[in-house]
């Protein structure tokens, strides 16, 4: 079997062009959808995803904003930006880079984005209503994740699947989104025993450990579909790669994602859907 590649670039790139599409409509009603970016520090990693999110804003007419504080700044001066922000009527979307610095709390931070224009799901009212079934912004990454398999018609309903990572702001909502699909859902993580037999139960195998190439041709059942989120910097070299062996992985997968080219392209995009969104719901256009 070879498995059929669920290639998120093309993906993007339909999305984007129908992103477009929506927001030239959007601007001829007078309200041109806005995302405001905060970033703390300067990361070399959360440079080049600031310039992907730029570069997708530019390509769709979304304005885009990017809000920099230095590594010095406290959580005060991020959470009074963040009220400033989300109380401006001309933005529609706003995200915190993350991971914070050590010392500030995503939480803490995250409730001073306000829900209606919390279009990465960074607070935790948003991920709440999320888990008891109400409309929020799920994190980009977890809807990215949902979108493959939707564009992919991955069979969702009583599969089984088996999310590895349970972070907030993947795994976890990956879970709750799978679970709203009718899927039969288990959550892994460092202190799961026998994780490779757990991930073999799978249908449908999603990871997101941060781990490069862990995850080999002994942890898929044949046939399963793989979603790899993983973006590990590859050692001594140039270049990415996932937390899933492609080379090993793909010839027993029914399909799979590449890393570069998966899930990555498809969360920026995924960020401006949310935006477009917001500022339709904020301007109260159908
Ligand atoms: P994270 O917060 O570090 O969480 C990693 C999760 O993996 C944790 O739940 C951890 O378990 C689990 N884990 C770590 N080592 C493990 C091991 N040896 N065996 C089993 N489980 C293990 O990471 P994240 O933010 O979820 O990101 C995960 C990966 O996705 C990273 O490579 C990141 O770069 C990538 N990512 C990609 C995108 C995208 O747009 N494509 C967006 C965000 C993240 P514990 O909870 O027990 O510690």
């Amino acid at each position: 079997m070879t498995a059929t590649i669920l290639d998120g670039r093309a993906m993007a790139a339909e999305l984007r062009r129908r992103v477009k599409e929506d927001v030239a409509e959007l601007r001829a009603r007078g309200v041109t959808p806005a995302l405001a970016v905060v970033v703390l520090g300067d990361d070399p990693a959360a440079r080049s995803y600031v310039r992907g999110i730029e570069r997708a804003c530019a390509q769709t007419d979304v304005l885009c904003a990017v809000h920099r504080l230095g590594e010095e700044a406290t959580e005060v001066e991020l959470t009074l930006l963040l009220d400033r922000l989300s109380a401006d009527a001309d933005v529609h979307g706003v995200i915190v880079q993350t991971p914070l610095p050590a010392g500030i709390d995503a939480a803490r931070v995250g409730a001073h984005v306000a829900v209606a224009k919390d279009v990465d799901g960074l607070n935790p009212t948003s991920a709440g209503r999320l888990l008891v079934g109400l409309s929020s912004y799920a994190p980009a990454t977890a809807t990215a994740v949902m979108e493959i398999l939707r564009q992919g018609a991955v069979p969702l309903r009583g599969s089984r699947a088996v999310v590895v990572g349970r972070s907030v702001v993947v795994g976890k909502p990956v879970a709750l989104l799978l679970l709203r699909e009718d899927a039969t859902v288990t959550v892994c993580h460092s202190r799961t025993v026998d994780l490779p037999a757990v991930a073999r139960i799978a249908d449908v195998l999603v990871v997101a450990i941060g781990r490069a190439k862990m995850v080999g041709a002994d942890w898929v059942k044949p046939g399963a579909t793989v979603i790899d989120v993983g973006i590990n910097a590859i050692e001594g070299g140039v270049g990415i790669v996932g937390d899933v062996d492609y080379d090993a992985v793909a010839p027993i997968a029914s399909a799979i994602t590449p890393v570069p080219g998966g899930v990555g392209p498809l969360t920026h995009v995924m960020l401006l859907r949310n935006t477009l969104d917001a500022a339709r719901s904020q301007r109260l256009i159908p």
